[in-house]
């Protein structure tokens, strides 16, 4: 199927509070404005210089998500530009963020990952952890920072009640947050193999790749 009718048949199914990020990582512009040109206009990269390559040269009212692991010594090539960030897993982090956003005079989006697959490779903050940033953020607010939600990977694995159960604990992760944010409202859970059951946990946006583009070389 081409990209195109791939994308179509995603959003005929998608709930209207569901948005959906385009993971192109690793693939060609064309293909990116293949899918551009039939709507879509948020695309999901992990990697920063791949991302920055393809923001100078594709159109201006894309929306790039960076849905990666950041060094931080490379905020500053994304912070002119980035839509959200999804993979915020330390606090560092989120202070070099609000400080190259000062710097580009912006107030950037991010997302802060949490951990709940069960591989210990996937990265991300346990609850207590999740607690101490948003208590930290509370006593030290960053002015250039907005908490817009979570993000997180279930366990790579068949098991479809495991796989249930990490969204789960997300959500109600997710619920926490938000009696301290109010303004963070977005859940972003669910790739090609299992957004469907990403949806019906709670997710309010899918992160898909291959489902789209088809499968990546590396
Ligand atoms: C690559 C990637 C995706 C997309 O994965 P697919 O299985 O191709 O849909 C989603 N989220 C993250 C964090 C990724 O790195």
């Amino acid at each position: 199927m081409s990209i195109q009718k791939q994308l179509l048949s995603i959003l005929e199914n998608l709930p209207k509070h569901v948005h959906l990020v385009a993971v192109s990582k690793t693939k060609p512009n064309a293909d990116l404005e293949e899918a551009y040109a039939a709507g879509q206009r948020i695309f999901g990269e992990n990697k920063i210089q791949e991302m920055t390559q393809k923001w100078e040269t594709l159109p201006k009212d894309i929306q790039w998500h960076m849905i990666g692991n950041v060094q931080t010594n490379k905020v500053k090539y994304m912070a002119p530009y980035v839509s959200l960030i999804h993979g915020v897993d330390r606090y560092k982090l989120l202070k070099e963020i609000n400080k190259q956003a000062a710097k580009s005079d912006r107030i950037i989006d991010c997302l802060l990952q949490m951990h709940i697959a069960q591989e210990d490779t996937k990265f991300g903050f346990n609850k207590e952890e999740l607690e101490a940033v948003v208590t930290d953020l509370k006593a030290n607010p960053l002015p250039y920072i907005r908490i817009k939600g979570l993000m997180g990977m279930a366990t790579f694995t068949d098991n479809q009640e495991q796989i249930r159960s990490e969204f789960k604990t997300l959500k109600q992760q997710f619920d926490w947050l938000q009696t301290q944010h109010p303004k963070a409202n977005e859940l972003s859970m669910g790739m090609s193999g299992d957004y469907v059951l990403a949806i019906e946990e709670g997710s309010t946006m899918i992160r898909v790749g291959s489902k789209i583009f088809g499968s990546r070389n590396y």
